[in-house]
């Protein structure tokens, strides 16, 4: 009995320190991914579900550790967040955004639109609007191609810097996306104050749209609301045809998910969207 008692401390000790060495080397190495050429965007497109045509793409970050193989952002994003180092990743990530977005121009393949995420943590940063601007001018980029994807998280701090912040990347012809809408605690007072023009339905109504009646009455409700306040709505998550066909009958104007393409990298992209205009 003695024995039994004493392993199954000792396993989980083991698994914590193990996650926990993780951790510190990811934390360590992320520092010099971007340098090292370890990071990469890739894109996931968006169509319109009434015209069929790609609409936009979002941008997403991949790590390819050399030796861990590939890191989800859903693991090195929130160490990103916590060292602070996402003010550099970010700005690698919007400056790679609009590197691409230039081939693209120079290729004449017709870009709607590329989606670079933000997280909270950037608008830290007093000069964040500063600095984005900088980037995007630097690569010699049209603001009005990107489209900058917040989350309503922040809800808990201070909005008023933010609402400052974003109304100066608004004024510079950026677009301005709520991401994850309807996952948090939604403040929708906000939504009157900040200045966006679409809004992304979070995906975990998605996955319950074609079988949950209150997933639809809530998806249908937001894309009334949108409607309203002139925003275009992105479903994203969209997984099946059932969830394609449901959306269109709701007038959801964009969809982005598996069902239609997962994100890839900008060559593959390219080949599957983009026809050359000439
Ligand atoms: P997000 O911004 O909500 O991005 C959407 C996530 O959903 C992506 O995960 C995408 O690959 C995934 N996805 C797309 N279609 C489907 C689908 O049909 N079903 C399901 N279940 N998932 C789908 P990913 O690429 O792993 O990114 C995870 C999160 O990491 C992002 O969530 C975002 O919060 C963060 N992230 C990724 N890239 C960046 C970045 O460049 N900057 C910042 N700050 N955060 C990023
Ligand atoms: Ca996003
Ligand atoms: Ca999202
Ligand atoms: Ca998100």
């Amino acid at each position: 009995e003695a024995k039994s008692l004493g392993t199954g401390p000792q396993v989980f000790n083991e698994g914590i320190s193990s996650a926990f060495l993780r951790k510190l080397r990811l934390e360590r190495e992320l520092r010099f991914a971007a340098e090292r050429g370890e990071l990469q965007l890739v894109y996931q497109p968006q169509i319109g579900l009434a015209s069929g045509r790609l609409e936009g793409m979002e941008s997403l970050l991949r790590w390819r550790h050399p030796e861990l193989g590939a890191i989800s952002p859903s693991e090195f994003i929130p160490i990103a967040e916590e060292t602070g180092l996402i003010r550099e990743i970010g700005g690698w990530a919007l400056g790679e955004a609009c590197r691409q977005l230039g081939e693209w121009d120079r290729a004449s393949r017709a870009v709607p639109a590329i989606a670079v995420n933000l997280s909270a943590r950037q608008f830290m940063a007093p000069d964040l609007a500063d600095s984005i601007r900088r980037i995007v001018r630097e690569a010699g980029c049209d603001p009005r191609q990107i489209v900058l994807e917040i989350t309503e998280s922040f809800g808990i701090t201070d909005m008023e810097p933010v609402i400052a912040v974003l109304r100066e990347l608004k004024a510079a012809g950026f677009r301005i996306a709520i991401d994850d809408f309807g996952k948090g605690y939604s403040a929708l007072g906000y939504l009157k104050q900040l200045p966006i023009d679409i809004l992304k339905i979070d995906k975990s109504f998605l996955a319950e749209l074609t079988t949950d009646p209150k997933s639809e009455a809530l998806t249908r409700a937001i894309i009334q609301m949108a409607q309203g306040m002139e925003l275009r709505v992105i479903a994203e998550g969209v997984e099946t045809h059932a969830q394609m066909d449901r959306l269109r009958e709701l007038r959801c104007d964009i969809a982005q998910g598996y069902y239609i393409d997962r994100p890839m990298p900008a060559g593959e992209l390219e080949d599957g969207y983009l026809a050359p205009t000439r």
